[in-house]
């Protein structure tokens, strides 16, 4: 077993250069209207990695106007579908030629680990890009067979200039989300990254240039949510806004949207997801599921399977076996092998987490293992397990954003549907069960935008991604992401001319 304590000593430098720090308006890197920077933190020690561009509304104002004369003048709306396929290929390509840089500038600015980021995230990337790829050239309208003498047809439009705010839990996923259907529909962007992580997608949107992306199609600004990604909310000329983040800010920028121009506004948000694990499961098998649906990415996932919910009959054998799993995670800088969990993202979160970790064990939630940071700097948090956790307790209602798992206990299957689907939100759920007829029974029951049975965290770029209740509007991926980005038109004309 790697020693967790000599995973922190040590830590390796990223072999990456900081290149690109300004915000990127028009094709060009372009420093704040107001000459301002801020810096972003390594969260493995709370050191500076890089001051960057920090934008504000007259920033905003300028990658606006960029992305409306993209659109109003073109090239980009008025390109064959094939033109603009193709650039999304080679884009795909270069990011594949840039894996390693791009991997090890999101472990240096997220803390995530460096193997997950190379070996999961990038190839994802890549794929969604190939996926969307393949979707620009598909996209068109119908025929409509309308009572009278018509002929009615639907013409599948860009929407315009897209507002994009994304978090900073994946900034490289979050962005392909975005920016991959936004672009296939013939749109363009404005992209405010979250202030935590502002670095790859600055690096990625270079590489969009480079494939050939004509200038003012996507423009990436870097700044903080109640100045920047407030002036994106409220922008008059924006036409459509796509937020990802927390619920409580969810509503700022659907109150903002609604207040300037009613621009639709798709939302992505928090989570509170239940993971139920059957009388019948393989109990190993769910341990380590259950695991990793709570710790990866070091719990910071909307998704989080944040409630396990074990069956009374092989409970205590869950407990005792989750704890161990959990005592054996690896935790470390996340550049070196092995290493399944980094840091926490800044000190708010880690504070926050924190703070979780004590109201579990103020409200008599059992401390099976972990319970406090680890180590004498950056953000490293023990992973925690609390059993005996009930329904009225915070930690079993608020979305804790760590590796803090929470196991319930439950009896039958009516009461857990009640139980799991008793939240304020409804972002996915997972199920673990041999029993075809309770997966089936579950999946149709849980309130949640996505269902995994016997597996957890699978996405692929055609699976639709989003939630019900609070945890969101709309679909992100597959092909309910385009109708995001597409206003439809019916055009109707008589057959035969009366003038005639
Ligand atoms: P956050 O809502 O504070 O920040 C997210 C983004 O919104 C950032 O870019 C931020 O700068 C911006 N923002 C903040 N205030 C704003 C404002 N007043 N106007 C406009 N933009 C503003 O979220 P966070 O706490 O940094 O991120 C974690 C949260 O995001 C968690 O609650 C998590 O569940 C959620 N999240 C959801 C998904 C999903 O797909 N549903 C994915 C990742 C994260």
């Amino acid at each position: 077993r790697l020693n967790t304590a000599a995973a922190l000593e040590e830590l390796v430098t990223p072999s990456v250069q900081i290149a690109y720090t300004q915000h990127l308006i028009d094709g060009k890197f372009v420093d704040a209207a107001s000459g301002k920077t801020f810096p972003t933190y390594d969260p493995r020690t709370g050191e500076v990695i890089a001051h960057v561009a920090e934008g504000d509304a007259e920033d905003i104002n300028r990658a606006v106007a960029a992305a409306r004369k993209a659109f109003d003048e073109g090239p980009w709306p008025k390109m064959t579908p094939y033109e603009r396929s193709r650039v999304l290929l080679r884009f795909a390509d270069l990011v594949e030629k840039h894996s390693e840089e791009l991997a090890a500038l999101e472990t240096w600015d997220n803390g995530k680990p460096y193997e997950q980021a190379a070996k999961a995230e990038l190839p994802m990337l890549v794929r969604l890009f190939h996926y969307y790829a393949g979707w620009a050239d598909k996209i068109h309208g119908l025929t409509v067979p309308a009572d009278g003498n018509h002929h009615v047809q639907t013409l599948h439009e860009p929407i315009g200039v897209a507002g994009q705010i994304i978090p900073w839990n994946f900034p490289l996923l979050m962005f392909a989300w975005k920016v991959g259907p936004a672009l296939a529909c013939g749109n363009t962007i404005v992209l405010k990254t979250a202030e935590q992580t502002p670095l790859t997608a600055l690096y990625v949107a270079k590489l969009f240039h480079e494939a050939g992306l004509p200038p003012g199609v996507l423009n990436v600004v870097s700044g903080f949510g109640p100045t920047a990604g407030a002036a994106l909310a409220s922008h008059m000329d924006v036409d459509k806004l796509a937020f990802t983040g927390s619920t409580d800010t969810g509503k700022i920028v659907l109150e903002l949207a609604a207040k300037s121009n009613l621009k639709p506004v798709t939302l992505e948000l928090g989570g509170k997801s239940p993971f139920i694990i059957c009388e019948d499961a393989d109990i190993d098998k769910a341990v380590e599921l259950a695991h990793f649906a709570l710790f990866f990415n070091q719990g910071q996932c909307c998704c989080a399977g944040s409630r396990t919910f074990v069956h009374e009959h092989i409970y205590d054998e869950f407990i005792e076996k989750a704890k161990a799993r959990a005592l054996r995670r690896t935790v470390g800088d996340p550049f070196k092998k092995g290493i399944e969990q980094g840091p926490q993202i800044d000190p708010e979160q880690f504070e926050k987490v924190l703070r979780y970790i004590r109201s579990g064990i103020e409200s008599n939630a059992k401390l099976e293992c972990g319970g406090d940071k680890l180590g004498t700097k950056g953000y490293f948090i023990q992973p925690t397990v609390f059993s005996n956790v009930t329904d009225d307790m915070l930690i079993a209602q608020d979305e804790i954003f760590g590796p803090v798992q929470s196991i319930l206990k439950f009896k039958d299957l009516d009461e857990v549907i009640k139980r799991a689907n008793n939240t304020r939100y409804g972002l996915a759920a997972g199920v673990f069960t041999k029993n075809i007829d309770t997966a089936n029974t579950l999946t149709r029951a849980l309130r949640a935008g996505t269902v995994w049975v016997n597996c957890f965290d699978v996405f692929d770029a055609a699976i639709p991604f989003g939630g019900y209740k609070m945890s969101g509007i709309g679909r992100e991926k597959g092909i309910y992401s385009l109708h995001n980005y597409l206003q439809v038109k019916a055009v109707v004309s008589p057959l035969k001319n009366p003038a005639w």
